[in-house]
């Protein structure tokens, strides 16, 4: 396993989907998506030329950032926030967490983010697919929930994030990249500080740079297989 090669390899991947579709590759950002795997492989990466790191289980995290502060830029938590996870999650500074997906949730994270004084960077995920296996909010649902969210005092949503379809089926991955595409787009003039669509994944981030994503989120093609 070589994973300075792998983010060499991702990075030029990344570039070249960028400028096929007339973007520039510089605004596009790499989350390096490290969960399953040791601290040990995580620091030859950032070591390596990557600086954000996704975690998506608040327990994993809690035991392996610790370890890695100072060596990171910044620690993103990517995963299922359950209400229970969320003081433990707020020790480790998350400075983005992109899977915001229920009101409830969210007014409970406001309010320990007040305790604290703080101020949280949220991303709010959209289940573009439709697949029962996955948490996110509804397409339609968006304006709305995006409209409650920013009433809460301690949040700042910058964007949104989804995960693409699992399918071998071009078409239908392109189609939720689309829908999220879309839904940023319309939201932007309304809400200033919406600035990263978060999509695209080992299998799929090609796709994803070609309907805008300028965050995307690498495991696999990095780190090798999970199991
Ligand atoms: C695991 C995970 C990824 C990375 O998946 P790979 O296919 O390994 O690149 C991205 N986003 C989320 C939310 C994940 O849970």
């Amino acid at each position: 396993m070589d994973i300075a090669k792998n983010i060499e390899i991702i990075k030029e991947k990344i570039k070249a989907a960028a400028i096929d579709v007339g973007r520039n590759p510089a605004e596009i950002k790499l989350v390096a998506v490290t969960k399953t795997k040791p601290a040990e492989m995580i620091e030859e990466a950032l070591k390596n030329g990557v600086e954000i790191i996704g975690e998506n289980k608040v327990q994993e995290a809690y035991e392996k950032i610790p370890q890695l502060r100072g060596k990171f830029k910044e620690f993103h938590f990517i995963g299922h926030l359950q209400s229970n996870k969320i003081n433990k999650l707020l020790e480790l500074e998350p400075s983005l967490i992109h899977s915001i997906d229920n009101i409830k949730t969210a007014e409970k994270l406001n309010n320990a983010l007040k305790k604290r004084n703080k101020i949280q960077n949220i991303l709010v995920q959209v289940n573009t697919s439709g697949e029962e296996s996955k948490f996110g909010i509804k397409p339609n649902e968006t304006y709305e929930i995006c409209k409650k969210l920013s009433e809460f005092s301690n949040l700042k949503i910058l964007g949104l994030m989804t995960i693409g379809k699992l399918t071998d089926n071009k078409k239908e991955i392109e189609k939720c990249f689309e829908t999220l595409q879309f839904l940023f787009n319309d939201l932007k003039s309304e809400y200033k500080d919406f600035k990263y669509l978060s999509m695209g994944m080992s299998g799929d981030f090609e796709i994803a740079i070609k309907y805008g994503a300028n965050m995307v989120r690498i495991g696999s093609a990095i780190f090798g297989r999970r199991n």
